[in-house]
């Protein structure tokens, strides 16, 4: 899929601006603090309805005004889609050929795209969050059931956490009540776990090819899965063992959870470990391994959700090459070329690039233009 246009209004330190783009590279040139990063991330929220750098979307209306429109004009195996993205003080609407949708979860998994930022390397180095949402957010694109099962989720989590503090305070004290919110939340559970090990074992074989591509077949890099429950010893995980499972350590730490007063185990819980020649990269890995290890598992993406959508997502590429040595990014301009549109910014383009990237559009920024 690509995206042909896009006219934005009262986005970041845009007010108007309607661009047509190549269906292969474009590049954003401009110098620092001009908006390239603002235009990626117009494009990002108009395929996932947030932004990949705030949870607050006020921050995305230009400066003195209440809202901002994203319409993209997208083009897939299916033909010509318009989407659309209203953002304003009082909440935001999402529109598909200019009808607003009534969900959002119905809305994402249109476009996709896949962002790789300077701020990736905290897929490896953060905590367990930002890897727990970055399989949220990547997984979601694919799986509709999987954001569905999700959402459903996290509105029982919140329950049980509730329930689990009033237990705490001793405002009630009927169990029978805890055991249905860990019933309704084990089954819910069960469906993320068993989506994610299925996703992670697709993505992290491709991730394990472009790891040993970028690194000249120095460096093996593995996925694993780090859940409450442990996995190990299974050979074929079913979700009805996982349900049970869950089940089993919510009985078992009902008086520890009641004390806490939250719920200490669950998908909410886990965690992903990226391994490189079998030894975790987060602990003893160098900043360049670490970096590779992320842009592997980004890039992976790419291939993932084209076997399982069967369209090649939109690859949205921050200020990457700055961040790469020569051989680096002769082998990613090699992986992408003629097989995603990219859009692709920096301060300034390198030699090795310019020769690389055939017949790339090229948009100079500056000052939101
Ligand atoms: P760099 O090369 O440093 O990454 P950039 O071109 O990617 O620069 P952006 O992150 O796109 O820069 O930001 C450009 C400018 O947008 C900043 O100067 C910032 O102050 C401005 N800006 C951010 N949010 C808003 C907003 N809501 N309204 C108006 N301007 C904003
Ligand atoms: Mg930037």
């Amino acid at each position: 899929m690509y995206l042909e246009e896009l006219s934005i209004n009262n986005f970041r330190n845009y007010s108007e601006a309607k661009l047509t783009f190549s269906p292969a590279t474009n590049i954003l040139i401009g110098k620092n603090a001009q908006g390239k990063t603002n235009l990626l991330e117009a494009i990002y929220v108009l395929a996932m309805t947030r932004s990949h750098r705030t949870n607050n979307d006020h921050e995305l209306l230009r400066f003195k005004t209440n809202s901002a429109t994203i319409r993209g004009t997208l083009i897939n195996q299916l033909g010509k889609t318009k989407l659309g993205i209203d953002l304003s003080n009082k909440g935001k609407k999402a529109r598909v050929n200019q009808l607003e949708q009534a969900k959002l979860s119905q809305y994402i998994g249109k476009m996709n795209v896949i962002l790789f930022a300077p701020e990736d390397l905290s897929l490896v180095k953060g905590s367990p969050a930002v890897r727990r949402r970055f399989i949220d957010m990547e997984f979601g694109q694919i799986d509709a059931n999987y954001l569905y099962n999700l959402s459903q989720y996290k509105a029982v989590l919140k329950q049980r956490n509730r329930y689990l503090k009033q237990l705490q305070q001793k405002k009630v004290t009927d169990l029978l009540l805890l055991d249905v919110f860990s019933d309704q939340l084990a089954a819910f559970g069960a469906e993320i776990i068993i989506r994610r090990l299925g996703f992670l074992t697709k993505l992290g074989k491709f991730a394990a090819k472009l790891q040993l591509q970028i690194t000249n077949q120095q460096e093996s890099l593995k996925l694993r899965y780090d859940s409450t429950i442990n996995l190990e010893d299974q050979k074929m995980i079913k979700t009805d063992w996982i349900y049970k499972k869950l089940k089993e350590q919510y009985r078992q730490q009902q008086k520890k959870e009641i004390f806490q007063g939250t719920t200490l185990s669950g998908p909410h819980r886990d965690d992903l470990a990226f391994l490189i020649n079998e030894k975790n990269v987060q602990l003893y890995g160098s900043q360049g391994q670490q970096r590779t290890a992320a842009l592997s598992v980004k890039l992976a993406e790419v291939d993932l959700m084209h076997q399982e959508t069967g369209e090649y997502p939109i690859l949205l590429l921050d200020d990457v090459l700055s961040e790469l040595d020569g051989a680096r990014q002769t082998s990613l301009i090699k992986s992408i070329q003629n097989r995603v549109q990219t859009f692709l910014t920096t301060p300034s383009l390198n030699d090795v690039a310019r020769q690389l990237i055939k017949d790339p559009k090229v948009f100079i920024i500056n000052q939101g233009k």
